[in-house]
């Protein structure tokens, strides 16, 4: 049931079933004919249910082969150099949605937008991107969270926190992706300034049935709390997790159960609704 409720919500999006072929079109390109796509995924507070920001997730709609997952074509623009583009693009429209959200929707608007930046990315003058990306969209630094890959592998890591940390001082947050499936995420939270980390929904679709994978959850829901950082679960598809999420403390929740990653019309809607998620008034 499990695998199917996984599956269900984004059943257009191929999975990464084969290969990337080497037909495809460069990504200016791409973003010029407008078959790149962003789409949000809420992330609610696990306490009181409100909807406090989305992750920016890409899209490739492929003119046959309908809407492509990333790990359909990140790969490809790994190998020919574009990821920093990307990330630039996607951060962009990420700011500039967040931006048109908060104007049409006011207080129902997500506070923040989580984007994702890329290990390449990570090599480049990335805080000037940033600083460039908001000032022209307007978004205040303090809105934004870019999500550091797990499997960053930073040749300078003591450059990359300084930048960090500049950043950091503008009030953008900084947040660890899939916690826990990294060989170097412990040496990354002393030496990154971080403001939280997500838990990989590995763990959390285990917590359920796996007295293992609830002690690794709460272990990290603990040593966030200790380290005094903001702790995300991926992957909440649902209610039981959601509850035991707020119980071992977890601050927010993303996840199938409060909704797939959406359009971005379709996200005006699902804020309209507002549906409650609490994991306390049910
Ligand atoms: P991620 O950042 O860890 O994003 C979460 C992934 O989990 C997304 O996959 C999302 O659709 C999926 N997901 C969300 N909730 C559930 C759930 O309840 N159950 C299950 N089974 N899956 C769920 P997606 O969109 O395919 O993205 C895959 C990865 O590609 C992302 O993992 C991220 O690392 C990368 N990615 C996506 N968009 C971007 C981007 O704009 N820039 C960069 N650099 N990387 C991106
Ligand atoms: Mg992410
Ligand atoms: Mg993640
Ligand atoms: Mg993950």
């Amino acid at each position: 049931e499990l695998a199917d409720r996984a599956d269900g919500p984004e059943l257009p999006v191929q999975q990464a079933d084969e290969p990337s072929g080497h037909d495809e079109p460069a990504i200016d390109a791409m973003i010029d004919t407008g078959q790149l796509r962003v789409y949000y995924q809420p992330i609610a507070d696990t306490l009181d249910g409100s909807i406090v920001s989305a992750e920016a997730l890409v899209r490739w709609e492929h003119p046959t082969r309908g809407l492509l997952a990333p790990d359909r074509f990140l790969p490809a623009f790994a190998r020919d150099g574009s990821l920093p583009t990307l990330d630039r693009w996607v951060l962009g429209q990420a700011c500039h949605d967040l931006a048109e959200l908060r104007h049409e929707l006011g207080e129902l608007a997500p506070q923040w937008v989580n984007v994702n930046i890329s290990r390449a990315s990570l090599r480049t003058d990335f805080d000037a991107m940033i600083s460039d990306v908001l000032a022209t969209t307007g978004i205040t630094p303090g809105r934004l969270r870019m999500e550091l890959p797990e499997d960053a592998d930073l040749p300078a890591l003591t450059e990359v926190a300084d930048r960090l940390a500049r950043l950091g001082d503008h009030g953008v947050r900084f947040t660890l992706d899939d916690m826990g499936t990294g060989a170097t995420n412990l040496r990354y939270m002393s030496a990154l300034p971080i403001h939280g980390f997500k838990i990989d929904r590995m763990f959390v679709a285990g917590m359920a049935d796996s007295a293992q994978d609830r002690t690794i959850v709460q272990l990290l829901a603990d040593l966030g709390q200790r380290l005094g950082l903001r702790v995300t679960a991926e992957g909440v598809e649902n209610p039981t997790q959601l509850r035991m999420l707020a119980e071992l403390g977890v601050t927010y929740a993303q996840g199938y159960h409060i909704s797939a990653p959406l359009p971005r019309q379709e996200l005006t809607e699902f804020l309209t609704r507002q549906p409650a998620f609490s994991a306390v008034s049910g």
